[in-house]
């Protein structure tokens, strides 16, 4: 394979376009939940790995070992959610976020999409893809329980997204969001900010079972 082809950027499809078109146009105030839905993913990756280590009696689950992590960078406008999970293989990367996720709830939905559009996405949310409510691209870095390879995914939103390998230490997935600017409407700088990040997690995520910790780059 010549190394061009890999960044060939490839299509969501028609239904994960349709979605995506909804929650970067919409009007929606209600953007904090991005968050929510990125730290249970997070926590849904922990779990998986903690399953596995119930079962393979060659992995131990070493509790300090599985968090999640917020890190806002102000300067650089990224505000990163990692996790120690159990990572996803390339396919994985394909399957999961590459088409609109069994994500049941929108999936159920469908056909109410058009008329409650904006509803669906506050009562339901929208996993993954609510990401882009408040980021214009968004980059994963994965590394998948047993393997030794690294990939990233990326995408700036409907024109699809790339895969490709990368360089990555620990199994575990970074979410690296790239924080929309300021419009005279709106203000996404407040997804960057400590204070306001620990008082969304604490809104929504308080049942989460494992560690959320906030670095915070100073600068
Ligand atoms: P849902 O969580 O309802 O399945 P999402 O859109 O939130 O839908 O996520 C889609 C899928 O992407 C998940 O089911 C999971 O397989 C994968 N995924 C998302 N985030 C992570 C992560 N941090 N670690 C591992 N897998 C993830
Ligand atoms: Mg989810």
């Amino acid at each position: 394979m010549k190394g061009e082809s890999k960044l060939e950027k490839k299509q969501f499809r028609a239904e994960s376009k349709r979605l995506l078109d909804l929650v970067i146009n919409s009007i929606y105030t209600n953007r904090e939940i991005f968050l929510r839905e990125l730290i249970s993913n997070a926590s849904d990756a922990i779990d998986k790995i903690y399953y596995k280590t119930l079962t393979d009696e060659n992995l131990v689950f070493n509790k300090d070992d599985y968090y999640i992590k917020v890190i806002p960078d102000k300067k650089e406008r990224i505000l990163k959610i990692s996790d120690t999970g159990i990572g996803m293989t390339k396919e994985e990367l394909e399957e999961n976020l590459g088409i609109i996720a069994k994500s049941g709830s929108f999936a159920f939905k469908k056909e109410h999409e058009i008329k409650e559009g904006f509803d669906i996405i506050g009562q339901f949310g929208v996993g993954f893809y609510s990401a882009f409510m408040v980021a214009d691209k968004v980059t994963v870095i994965t590394k998948a329980l047993g393997s030794d390879e690294a990939f990233k995914w990326e995408s700036t939103g409907v024109d699809g997204y790339i895969i490709e390998p990368c360089e990555k230490d620990s199994v575990g997935t970074d979410i690296i969001l790239k924080i929309k600017e300021n419009t005279e409407e709106e203000n996404f700088d407040e997804y960057l900010e400590e204070y306001r990040l620990k008082y969304i997690i604490k809104k929504y995520s308080d049942f989460i079972r494992y560690p959320i910790k906030m670095n915070v780059t100073k600068r």
